[in-house]
């Protein structure tokens, strides 16, 4: 790892692990932008907490030379939003899957945009369960034949970022793998923003989703940075904008509020400290104290 903050380069972020997702998936686009963004904003490997979840992109947790963990099965928010509260000097990001974040641990993306706790989080969304080999995700779109649903799907998809506009977030961003540059773009704006921010990634999994392949969604894919009058304050707009995912997919940030504080900076307790959580923790003799209950 690099111990300057102000030179950083791409290859600080090289594992000498190599890649074992399969040929084309959309995970490779993904780790590209996201390591360019982080040179782009001058944030070092040693200042950089990547939580990645189970699921194909959680075997990215050792590809990447940053401080890396590797989570439980939907649970990657809470672990995250922990460890950012105990060290705000460190940039945290958390990753995780339409599997896991949008079932089993879809409560925590819930109240973590309740408390807008500052981090980016990163929904790959391929649209089934590519680890476990090819299982329906909440996000699998309906009548599509899937190895846990031979005769098709039979319940609605959910839309992520519909949902998360829903509950009055502060950051909501689309973006789509097959555009490196923009991606990394919405990715700079993320790490910017002081909040939750939340990121959409449509991604391709070219071995178990033929439903929405890389080239269906080149045909759809839209910028919002075309419309001169898109006004990414309008959580209306965003509303509107985010609904159409079969025809013209909108991408871009779609949302900003920067007028409203992050978790940490609400709380009355740690109003005027000037110390990192971590650096208070310290260790306190409780022999005398379990005595009472011997
Ligand atoms: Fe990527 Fe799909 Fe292969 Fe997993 S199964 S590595 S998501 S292409
Ligand atoms: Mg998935």
């Amino acid at each position: 790892m690099t111990n300057n903050s102000k030179c950083v380069k791409y290859n600080d972020y090289f594992s000498d692990q190599l890649y074992t997702w399969c040929t084309n998936c959309g995970n490779y686009a993904l780790h590209s932008a996201l390591k360019r963004a982080l040179v782009a904003e001058k944030i070092a490997p040693k200042d950089t907490l990547m939580v990645f979840d189970i699921g194909c992109h959680g075997n990215g947790a050792d590809k990447i030379d940053a401080y890396t963990v590797h989570g439980i099965h939907g649970r990657v928010i809470p672990f995250a939003a922990g460890a950012q509260l105990a060290n705000r000097n460190m940039k945290v990001f958390a990753f995780g899957g339409d599997g896991g974040i949008l079932s089993e641990g879809i409560n925590h993306l819930v109240h973590a945009i309740r408390c807008d706790f500052d981090l980016v989080f990163v929904l790959h969304n391929n649209r089934n369960y590519g680890l476990t080999t090819g299982q329906a995700s909440a996000t699998t779109p309906k009548g599509f034949e899937m190895n846990s649903a031979p005769n098709g799907v039979t319940e609605e998809p959910i839309n992520p970022t519909e949902f998360v506009l829903s509950l009055d977030p502060t950051f909501v961003a689309r973006g789509f793998s097959g555009n490196i540059k923009k991606l990394t773009q919405i990715f700079k704006q993320a790490i910017n923003h002081q909040g939750f921010s939340f990121v959409e990634v449509l991604q391709d999994c070219p071995t178990y989703n033929s439903a929405t392949p890389h080239n269906w969604y080149l045909e759809r894919v839209i910028d919002v940075d075309i419309f001169d009058n898109y006004d990414r304050s309008d959580i209306k707009q965003a509303k509107k904008i985010c609904k159409d995912m079969a025809e013209k997919i909108a991408t871009g940030v779609l949302y900003k509020n920067e007028d409203s504080d992050d978790y940490y900076t609400r709380q009355p307790s740690r109003k005027d400290m000037k110390s990192e959580l971590v650096e208070e923790v310290q260790q306190e003799q409780i022999t005398e104290l379990l005595e009472e209950f011997r």
